[in-house]
């Protein structure tokens, strides 16, 4: 019997050999559940970690974002209770650097933590005593607005990838060869799946999709139009629709196959912003806009804010200018990751965002 200390990996191959191809979204569902579920990956290299995010780098992070909540939910006319939502807070690094600056101007909402991981519940717990813990939206009370926030949340939910083949599009699975995990594809014709001005497209073209963010999608715009409220997202991804695979593994700040160590390493795969504002916009969520990183930190006052940080501990100054420069520059995060901001109808414009 396979038990929890049993390798994924050989729980695929048994069930591949027992019932054949197994889907990417199984995959990569069950293979980030046991990663997160058992650790903290989060951090540098050297003590252990797999990747590093935003609010691990720098307090600006967090802080500038319970500045962006805190800001529109006093202009929105201060509906309550207000409830702070936040998907996969990891070790709650954001949370409680946002939740800190939100105080400052008088915003004192209730916590939620949408989390499945225990290990990550536990720092959760440690950084933001009071928090209350769900495994999804549903059970988030209804009784007024949501501040929601979401970084690196969307990239690790499961994608699934259809082909291009010689007679039409099918399925990216994993199967097996000589025992080892690879990618093949799926026995059924897929091309109704596939949007028709996509479909004519040179053989081995894959697009990717991800229906378990435009669920999470469906679900906060929907409150969002119900209850009111605002969102961001963050996350490295695109704002326009493209071809090809973007799923990839990471470990110990190092790529390695996908397919090489599943439940053992981080699987991500870019995130469509494109997709993803049209599900909000669709549920009846306005759109403020999707910009880069880098543009929306130096909206929200980055510099001004490092400027003062460093003032008030000098000898940290090179650091803080180091970790700004990692949030904002252009070969850094700055322009690979994106920032999507949602509102509900009637909310005044975001700061930051130039509009849809
Ligand atoms: N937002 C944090 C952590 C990003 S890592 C930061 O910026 O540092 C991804 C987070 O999402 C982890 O907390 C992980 O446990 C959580 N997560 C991943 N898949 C999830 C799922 N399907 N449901 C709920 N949480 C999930």
């Amino acid at each position: 019997m396979p038990t929890a200390q049993t390798p994924l990996a050989d729980i695929f191959r048994r069930l591949i050999r027992s019932t054949g191809p197994i889907s990417l979204t199984q995959y990569m569902g069950e293979s980030n559940a046991r990663y997160y579920a058992g650790k903290d990956p989060l951090g540098a290299a050297e003590g252990g970690g797999d990747f590093i995010t935003a609010p691990e780098i720098s307090q600006m992070f967090g802080e500038l974002i319970g500045l962006w909540l805190a800001d529109i939910w006093i202009r929105s006319g201060r509906g309550d209770p207000v409830h702070y939502v936040e998907l996969g807070p990891g070790r709650g690094t954001l949370a409680k650097d946002a939740l800190r600056a939100m105080r400052g101007y008088g915003v004192e909402p209730q916590v939620h933590f949408v989390e499945t991981s225990p290990a990550l519940k536990d720092l959760q717990r440690a950084a933001v005593p009071g928090a209350i813990w769900h495994d999804d939206l549903s059970t988030v009370p209804q009784d007024g607005p949501i501040l929601l926030v979401a970084n690196e949340f969307c990239d690790a939910l499961p994608i699934r990838q259809l082909v291009r083949a010689a007679d039409g599009w099918r399925e990216r699975m994993v199967g097996l060869k000589d025992d080892e995990l690879v990618f093949v594809s799926g026995s059924q014709d897929m091309t109704a799946a596939v949007p028709k001005d996509r479909r004519d497209q040179p053989e081995g073209t894959i697009i990717e999709t991800c229906p378990a963010a435009a669920a999470v999608m469906d679900e906060v715009a929907g409150r969002l139009a119900d209850r009111s409220g605002a969102a961001l997202f963050i996350d490295y991804g695109y704002a326009t629709a493209r071809t090809g695979s973007t799923f990839q593994a990471v470990r110990g700040h190092a790529k390695l196959p996908p397919l090489a160590a599943p439940g053992e390493a981080d699987l991500t795969a870019l995130v469509d912003f494109a997709m993803l504002s049209s599900v909000a916009q669709s549920c009846g969520a306005h759109h403020c806009g999707t910009i880069t990183q880098g543009k929306w930190l130096r909206a929200m006052g980055i510099e001004a804010r490092a400027d003062a940080l460093s003032k008030s501990a000098p000898h940290h100054a090179d650091a803080i200018a180091v970790a700004m420069d990692r949030l904002i520059g252009d070969d850094q995060m700055g322009d690979l990751f994106k920032v999507m901001a949602l509102t509900g109808p009637g909310w005044p414009e975001a700061v930051g965002f130039d509009g849809p």
